[in-house]
């Protein structure tokens, strides 16, 4: 049977434009539907803004530091609209770069919503499309828990669109989202409070760096309030915002900001008309291939819910172009040693093994652990510390994760990313050479187990 294309891929973010892009290359005749936004998630209300806002908090630290090198500023004034505007062109800048990639390679883009209407069939704005494969890349959407007054409350997705710095800001949740913008709201100037319903943010990262991480933070004078969860929320006649706590207290805020995770994109998508199933936690249920349980349909990125992060969804994207269009440049995407960055204030970087994960995969850990004040503060007051660690193998002395708090976190774990992948052991890193004077350099010196 002939079809209109060989490929039709549904959402053009970070997965889908890769996927479509390298099938287009590879010879296929593709489709890309996209309702939103070009570059998805990642490129309008995710990593790109998010990392934008983050500089923008960031300039706070430096501007603090720059007495302690000899420099004398008139008192700074921040305005929340110029960073926003600004944040804004560039976003529209790279929405351009988007389109271009995708009609250069032969792409054939399509504006609107695609909806599913059969296994080898997509109708958008009421035309349809056949296809003889079609990868749904629809990425996921923002979670709020069910309270009420939850449609007082904004997600990731308004914070970048907000008017004005919020005063106060009460920042819900313990993950990526939560950390992260409880500092842009505080580093940009507003009163932040992070709740947290567990014990301790973080879950799933290594034990040194949520403790390390949570002592850095206070220290920066945000508001950390662990096991605290919001049961309603009111607005008040001046306007603001009164969240009551489960334990029964009451918070004032002027926004509520929810990051309680996300939720895989499905709305309207047609798929009751293919035989496509979702798993266990609502993600779209595939096989090794991406392939879901309706032989002719992939899916890949957020809404497979594996790990949720742009390279990932990138790399699954490179993988279903090659499977289906250059096989014998096939591999399998590796999942393990995925690198990290939280962009909180201090960042975390990690890679591999935490601590724990380690031990309860029955390793003999070996840890080396170190703190220390960053050469950079020390013309300055400011007390920060800077937390590396390694997780070792006792037996085989492999190296099994690095993880970092501290300036440039990020950065640094990238290069080490590398090196667990080429299975670098302790000795190996102890006969690299450091580079001084850095932060970077302690990864290499740690010379005594701390545990
Ligand atoms: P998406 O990028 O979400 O793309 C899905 C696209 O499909 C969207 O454009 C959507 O409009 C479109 N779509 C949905 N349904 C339809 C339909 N029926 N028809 C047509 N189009 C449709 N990851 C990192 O690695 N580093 C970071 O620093 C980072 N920061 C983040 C910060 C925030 C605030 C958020 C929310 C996420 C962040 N992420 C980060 C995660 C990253 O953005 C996602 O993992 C990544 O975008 C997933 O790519 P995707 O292709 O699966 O989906
Ligand atoms: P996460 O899944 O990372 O974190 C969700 C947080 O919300 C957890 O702390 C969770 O608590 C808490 N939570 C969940 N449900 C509720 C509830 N009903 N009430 C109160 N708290 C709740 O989600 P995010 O929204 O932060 O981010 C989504 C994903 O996007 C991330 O996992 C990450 O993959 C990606 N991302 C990556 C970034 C990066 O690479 N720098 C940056 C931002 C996002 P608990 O732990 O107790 O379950």
């Amino acid at each position: 049977m002939a079809y209109d294309f060989d490929l039709f891929v549904i959402g053009a973010g970070s997965g889908g434009v890769r996927a479509a892009r390298f099938a287009a290359g590879f010879g296929a005749k593709v489709a890309v539907a996209e309702s939103r936004y070009l570059g998805g998630t990642c490129v309008n209300v995710g990593c790109v803004p998010k990392k934008l806002l983050v500089y923008g908090a960031h300039v706070a630290d430096e501007l603090e530091q720059a007495a302690g090198f000899g420099w004398t500023l008139e008192e700074g004034h921040f305005d929340w609209g110029t960073l926003i505007a600004n944040k804004n062109r560039e976003i529209e800048r790279l929405n351009g770069i988007y389109r271009n990639l995708l009609v250069n390679s032969g792409v054939t883009l399509l504006q609107g919503h695609a909806r599913l209407t059969g296994a080898n069939e997509v109708e958008v704005d009421g035309q349809r499309y056949s296809a003889e494969h079609i990868l749904i890349a629809t990425g996921g959407w923002p979670q709020v828990p069910d309270i009420p007054g939850k449609e007082l409350a904004i997600t990731s997705n308004e914070a970048f669109y907000l008017k004005d710095l919020p005063r106060r800001v009460l920042v819900v949740g313990g993950g990526y989202i939560a950390v992260e913008f409880a500092g842009i709201f505080q580093g940009l100037g507003a009163d932040t409070t992070l709740l947290y319903r567990g014990d301790l943010f973080l879950r799933g990262f290594d034990g040194s760096v949520r403790t390390h991480l949570k002592e850095e933070l206070e220290k920066r004078g945000l508001d950390l309030q662990f096991n605290a969860d919001i049961q309603r929320i009111d607005k008040l006649d001046d306007g603001s915002l009164k969240a009551t706590l489960k334990d029964g207290r009451e918070l004032l805020a002027d926004c509520v900001f929810y990051a309680t995770g996300r939720r895989p994109m499905l709305d309207n998508l047609g798929l009751e008309n293919t035989g496509v199933e979702l798993d266990a936690r609502g993600y779209i249920r595939v096989d090794e291939q991406y392939q879901t349980t309706a032989p002719s349909i992939l899916a890949i990125g957020d809404v497979i819910g594996r790990v949720q992060l742009t390279p990932v969804a990138l790399a699954e994207g490179m993988a279903v172009a090659r499977r289906l269009f250059k096989p014998e440049q096939y591999r399998p995407v590796d999942y393990q040693n995925i690198p990290t960055a939280v962009f909180s204030q201090p960042p975390i970087g990690t890679v591999g093994l935490t601590e724990e994960q380690a031990l309860e995969a029955g390793h003999k850990v070996q840890v080396f652990e170190s703190r220390f004040r960053a050469m950079k503060l020390t013309l300055t007051d400011i007390q920060e510390k800077t937390l590396m660690k390694l997780v070792v193998d006792a037996e085989t002395d492999k190296v099994l994760g690095c993880h970092m708090v501290g300036p440039d976190a990020g950065e640094i774990i990238q290069g080490l990313g590398i090196a667990l992948k080429a299975g670098a052991t302790k000795q190996q890193f102890d006969e690299t050479i450091g580079v001084h004077p850095t932060a970077a350099e302690e990864f290499v010196t740690m010379r005594t187990a701390t545990r």
